[in-house]
């Protein structure tokens, strides 16, 4: 028997269960050796019987003294077990142990057994109850040693596979195994632990400290495979000849002359690190992530201009019409003194005009553009492009990974540039960008005003209107958002819509707009203009405004319901303002019912303003299998590791998985076969996944 084993295959599995397992995705010796306890309960010294609440869930072990099934309210049944400490102390006080509804249940206690049982305890009347503990019978003897008396596996279990089935059957399975067998997964330089071992230990520890040494073992093995696929995509498009898209850059040099400020140091890095990506005779894949106003789109330019003076096209494209427009403007203004044909090209055009207009009315001749600027409408008319040479993908969190595939199953093989607003923390760009190259602007432009973040109870709303009212009549702007747009909805949040007329009335005489997504885009459009102008003095908007928008004289927010909103998605839209020269203040009001995690994070944006330190929070809050699930693209799920909180061992991995392919990038020696087979193996992981 080794880890490809089918369980089938084994006698000791009845066949009802084997069916339950392969129900449940494990058919392997190999599945079910991975399906790793999902906590451990230390059998060797339970706790005592508690007296009252405890902040944290109690492991007992007792004897059933008396059962009991109570009828209450109509066909509802309530069954009672009364537990006593085994070495009983005079003074140990009987647990309550109560399920609702349970017949189940009903039918696997009875008077005499020995119960652990696993929950937290709550104070009720005289005595202490647990509502629907997780528990497990001791029947005999025989089983002590893999049930009892030791740190026990608790796995994560299903409908008629209990963790005491589970767990049977993993011991009798490892009973069974051949340590010679299993084939070590990771070089031995990186934990020279042997595999087999860490798999028994996972299920059956001798101790914390092998659990800590075995845990992480695993991670390691996990990681590696992980970034084995990483490295293999790598390697694979390294070998992909590309065209060379950068020659000289009199164009970008003559851009950033024109400015009314110098780049920043990081600005500077980035352009030099995604140039020399231009320049190298394969396909670029490069992401550029840096925090709300760190200066993204000057950078994208200057790669832009690159690219164009080496003769080809190059694209930018965006989330929403609206950031579409923006950039549009802006890349208009800047490249204009440079005689280069920018245009655009937005979903709502195409419709508007029936046929496809190509280009901007503005530009004259009908000549192709240097620079396109659109919505990814522009990544479904492919036919724009004659040369592009660069596709800059703006704000990806939104956009989507699947966007890069996209023009390159047209045919276009463009070098690629990602831009993401949200800070990703190192530890995750290995892994959720672990394909990509990666520039970061880890650094503001120095005129950045201060924003000053207050989170503050609704009930001060008159005075943040008196707070906003000065600073609109000394000429600022400002942004007022809601959570909603539409009082039907569900959530009593107070809707933009609705409150509109309110706004109007606070702040009269001077000029609101309302904006929301069900507008339409041109109406949009000139609504954001018109603010851009300062004809308008308050946006009260909804989340459109969350991504990209640059008015810099627009100085202040005021967020109603601010507890409805994620951490991350708060402080995008707080990157809105402080844009200008100048001071800023982000206006936080939340409503009397917030409380717990909702004031933890108001609170959080109160004292940084610092997007990796937020990201990380935002990342710990929601847990990183959250990201790693919806964002990864193409990787295994992870089963054990944290990428968060072992990063150290996400970088181990990397390196050793990086170092193997930069000394044999086909894997092609005999002694690196084993890595080959781990890689098949993850690739059918994935395709499992799809399927
Ligand atoms: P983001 O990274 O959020 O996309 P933007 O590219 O929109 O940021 O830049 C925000 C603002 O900062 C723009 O008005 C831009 O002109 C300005 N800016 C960019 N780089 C600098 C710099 N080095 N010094 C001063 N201002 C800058
Ligand atoms: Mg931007």
């Amino acid at each position: 028997m080794n880890l490809d084993t089918p369980l089938t295959e084994l006698e000791w599995i009845p066949p009802q269960r084997q069916r339950q397992l392969d129900r449940f995705g494990i058919a392997t010796v190999g599945a079910l050796l991975t399906h790793f306890p999902k906590r451990y309960e230390d059998r060797t010294q339970f706790d005592r019987f508690p007296t009252g609440d405890t902040a944290e869930p109690v492991c007992v072990c007792g004897i059933v003294k008396k059962t009991g099934v109570r009828r209450i309210r109509g066909s509802q049944k309530m069954f009672d077990v009364v537990l006593e400490e085994e070495s009983a102390h005079a003074l140990s006080t009987p647990l309550l142990c109560r399920w609702f509804n349970a017949h189940w249940v009903e039918k696997m206690i009875v008077n005499g057994q020995r119960l652990v049982v696993y929950g937290k305890p709550k104070a009720s009347g005289s005595g202490v109850v647990i509502v629907h503990p997780e528990f497990e019978v001791v029947e005999n003897d025989a089983e002590v040693s893999i049930h009892l008396k030791r740190l026990v596996p608790i796995h994560r279990a299903t409908e008629g596979l209990s963790p005491r089935v589970l767990r049977h059957i993993v011991w009798d399975t490892l009973e069974n195994l051949c340590d010679d067998e299993v084939e070590p997964i990771i070089p031995a330089v990186l934990d020279a632990t042997p595999r087999a071992w860490a798999l028994r230990q996972i299920h059956f520890p001798d101790s914390r400290a092998t659990l800590e040494k075995t845990r992480r073992h695993l991670v390691l093995e996990e990681f590696f495979a992980m970034q084995l696929s990483i490295a293999a995509k790598r390697a694979e498009q390294s070998a992909q000849p590309g065209a060379v898209h950068c020659a000289a850059d009199s164009l970008m040099r003559r851009l950033h002359a024109a400015l009314p400020f110098s780049l920043t140091g990081a600005q500077f890095r980035s352009i030099a690190e995604i140039r020399a990506d231009l320049a190298a005779p394969r396909p670029m894949n490069h992401l550029l992530h840096g925090d709300v106003g760190s200066g993204k789109t000057l950078v994208a330019l200057s790669a832009m201009l690159l690219a164009v003076e080496a003769g080809y096209q190059a694209a930018l494209m965006t989330p929403t019409q609206i950031l579409a427009e923006q950039h549009y403007l802006t890349l208009r203004h800047l490249c204009e003194p440079l005689s280069l044909r920018v245009a655009l090209r937005t979903a709502a055009r195409t419709e508007q005009s029936g046929a496809l207009p190509l280009f901007d009315p503005s530009v004259e001749g009908g000549e192709e553009p240097h620079i396109l600027v659109g919505t990814h409408a522009l990544l479904y008319a492919g036919a724009g492009f004659s040369r592009l040479g660069l596709a800059v993908i703006d704000e990806q969190h939104k956009f989507g990974v699947m966007q890069r595939a996209r023009l390159r199953d047209q045919g276009i093989a463009p070098d690629v540039l990602v831009m993401t607003a949200t800070p990703i923390p190192r530890t995750l760009t290995m892994t959720l960008y672990g394909d990509l190259d990666v520039s970061t602007l880890d650094e503001l432009p120095e005129n950045r005003g201060r924003i000053v973040t207050a989170a503050r109870d609704a009930a001060k709303l008159p005075e943040a209107v008196k707070f906003l009212r000065e600073h609109l009549e000394a000429g600022r702007q400002a942004y007022i958002v809601y959570p909603l747009i539409d009082e039907s909805e569900k959530l009593e949040a107070k809707a933009a819509a609705g409150e509109f007329k309110k706004w109007q009335a606070l702040l009269a005489p001077m000029k609101c707009e309302l904006l929301h997504g069900r507008i339409a885009p041109e109406e949009k459009d000139a609504i954001m203009e018109r603010f851009r102008r300062g004809e308008s003095k308050a946006l009260i908007a909804t989340t459109v405004i969350e991504v990209g928008i640059d008015v810099p004289n627009a100085n202040i927010m005021l967020v109603e319901n601010a507890e409805r909103f994620g951490l991350a998605q708060l402080h995008q839209l707080r990157g809105r303002i402080g844009r200008g020269e100048h001071k800023s203040y982000c206006i936080l009001l939340r409503s009397a019912k917030a409380e717990g995690e909702a004031l933890e994070k108001l609170r959080l944006l109160e004292e940084t303003s610092d997007g990796f330190k937020i990201a990380e929070a935002d990342l710990r809050m929601r847990g990183p299998g959250d990201i790693l699930g919806t964002a990864q693209s193409g990787l295994p799920p992870l089963k054990l590791g944290d990428p968060l909180a072992d990063h150290e061992l996400m970088r181990l991995a990397r390196n050793a998985a990086f170092l193997l392919f930069d000394r044999d990038p086909q894997l092609a020696a005999p002694e690196n076969a084993r890595y080959r087979s781990v890689l098949a193996e993850g690739r059918k992981l994935m395709l499992s996944q799809v399927s």
